[in-house]
């Protein structure tokens, strides 16, 4: 059982184990000594769910421990608070490249709504830079050399 009382100093709110009754302690908050009291209905530390846990005495309360050897310790610090929000995931750089030859569907050309499509996917946020590209490619049908254009577009993803 617990007993939480308050520095008569400071103020402090502190927990100390109800076998430390009646001992005295370092203040862990100002230094001052302080005889631990014995427990009674206005300073037992209710066993509320939500106030003992974790969280809410990490907040609330030093922890005191109470021994008979030489006191060194006395504040005991909770475990390392939990990040709140989650680090979003690391997104890499990549490139895609879109060349116009290989947005034409039977006569159409679908290079601007290829691109448009492409761009709306990645979304402002991941876009980083984009630039036009010119290539050439031997057409298949007329074997003749062709120069066309693309572009190629830089984002996360
Ligand atoms: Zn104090």
């Amino acid at each position: 059982m617990d007993v939480t009382f308050h520095c008569p100093k400071c103020k402090q709110e502190l927990v100390v184990d109800a076998s430390g009754a009646g001992s005295e302690i370092s203040c862990p908050s100002c230094n001052g000594t302080i005889t631990v009291p014995h427990p009674d209905p206005t300073n037992i530390h209710t066993a509320n769910p939500i106030l003992t846990s974790a969280a809410a005495r990490e907040d609330k309360h030093y922890s005191v421990p109470v021994h008979d050897g030489p006191t060194s310790v006395l504040i005991q610090k909770g475990p390392p608070r939990l990040e709140v929000a989650a680090k979003a995931t690391e997104k890499q750089l990549r490139i895609k490249t879109i060349r116009r030859s290989d947005c034409m569907e039977v006569g159409h050309d679908r290079f601007d709504d290829v691109v448009a499509e492409f761009l709306k996917q990645i979304g402002p946020d991941d876009m980083v830079n984009i630039s036009t590209i010119a290539y050439s490619h031997t057409d298949l049908a007329t074997r003749a050399l062709m120069t066309d254009y693309g572009v190629l577009v830089v984002y996360r993803g």
